[in-house]
């Protein structure tokens, strides 16, 4: 008779890990721009907002009230129902939860590709078969083909704006994939402070929608691990009480969110800046020979390079510069994903790529 744990021990084998973009920290980096997170928003603003949730909060109870207030906060934000609002740790757990939540062994799932990876990892542990369909060398959506798989049901996972590409996908192309799908579409916008539009309120009308959003990105609190899911009211209360843990999220977490929300200067003055600087930046790659910039809508560029990127991104980690190698995308070959620093950070990159590439004959 087969083993049952050295079957599940094969299976974990099998399983692929996540890949983290920031083991070159372990040098001393000065530009650390491999991981999307958020410089522009000033460490004191964090500080402040963290200090306001330690003075106000008593860790030794469980935090229901602090989830409560924060499903209140986000509503008023977003402008949902707090009923719609599902409180995460991280905008990984929300993929993971959606997983556990609604997949059994052998469901189809659908990925946009090429995509953040958490969605294939986690889909592939609760048991689904993943296809991957290559978003249009335009970044458009393949909508037909959508069309067609749509019918299977099961998760469609859409990234807008597209981790590693930075590109959004056009509004009424999403509402249209969402419309036409016989299944959950999981729209993940993590990044969504820096984009053009979001489609966070549509959940009020569409019943097949879940959209992810983070407090990683632009409120800057990567570190305190708190992302939520945006769902229809007709279910998520449920998938709250049933699927989530009961304290989902830390209290202190929660009540610095809380804080940075109703904050002045708002956040999106931050997000703004690193717009500005988006443009800055994307203008002066677009300068160097040979380089290509997706246009991005998020807070980190996609470089398409004349020469092997895997080298350059090592060389330009041995000059303390942080960067994400990813390689061919689509027709941009060659391509490192760099976060939107501050100016001088994104300067170092500039300097370093300046002589890491070869000048034009
Ligand atoms: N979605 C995307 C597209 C991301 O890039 C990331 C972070 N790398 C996440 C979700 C996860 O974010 P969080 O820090 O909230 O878990």
């Amino acid at each position: 008779m087969a083993d049952w744990f050295e079957d599940r021990l094969a299976l974990l084998n099998k399983w692929e890990g996540y890949r983290y973009s920031v083991e070159g920290r372990k040098k001393q980096m000065k530009a650390v721009l491999d991981a999307n997170e958020n410089w522009h928003i000033p460490e004191k603003e964090v500080r402040r907002a963290l200090k306001r949730a330690l003075d106000g909060t008593d860790v030794r109870s469980y935090p229901r009230d602090a989830v409560e207030r924060l499903r209140k906060g986000i509503s008023r934000k977003v402008g949902v129902t707090p009923n719609s609002v599902i409180p995460c740790s991280g905008a990984d757990q929300a993929i993971d939860l959606l997983c556990q939540g609604f997949l059994n062994t052998g469901d189809p799932v659908t990925i946009i590709s090429p995509t953040f990876s958490m969605y294939k990892l986690r889909a592939t542990i609760a048991g689904a078969e993943c296809v991957e369909l290559p978003m249009l060398d335009s970044f458009a959506l393949p909508l037909q083909e959508l069309k067609i798989r749509g019918g299977e049901g099961g998760l469609l996972f859409i990234c807008s704006p597209n981790n590693p590409t930075g590109t959004q996908f056009d509004e009424a192309e999403v509402l249209e994939a969402i419309a036409s799908f016989n299944g959950l579409v999981v729209l993940d916008e993590a990044y969504v402070e820096f984009a053009d539009y979001s489609v966070s309120k549509r959940v009020t009308e569409f019943r097949n929608l879940a959209v992810l959003r983070t407090f990683s990105k632009a409120y800057g609190l990567a570190g305190l691990r708190l992302g939520y899911i945006l769902a229809n009211d007709s279910w998520a209360p449920d998938f709250l009480s049933k699927v989530q843990y009961p304290y989902p999220v830390s209290s202190i977490a929660a009540a610095a969110a809380i804080s940075l929300m109703s904050s002045k200067p708002t956040i999106s003055k931050w997000a703004a800046s690193v717009k500005r600087e988006r443009a800055w930046l994307t203008a002066a790659l677009s300068k160097l020979t040979g380089v290509r910039v997706a246009d991005s809508r998020a807070n980190f560029l996609m470089v398409s390079l004349p020469v092997d990127s895997a080298e350059v991104h090592s060389k330009l980690g041995r000059r303390g510069v942080a960067t994400r190698n990813i390689g061919d995308v689509l027709e941009m070959k060659n391509c490192l994903r760099v976060t939107v620093g501050t100016r001088r950070m994104n300067s170092l990159l500039l300097e370093a790529l300046t002589e890491v590439l070869p000048t034009a004959a």
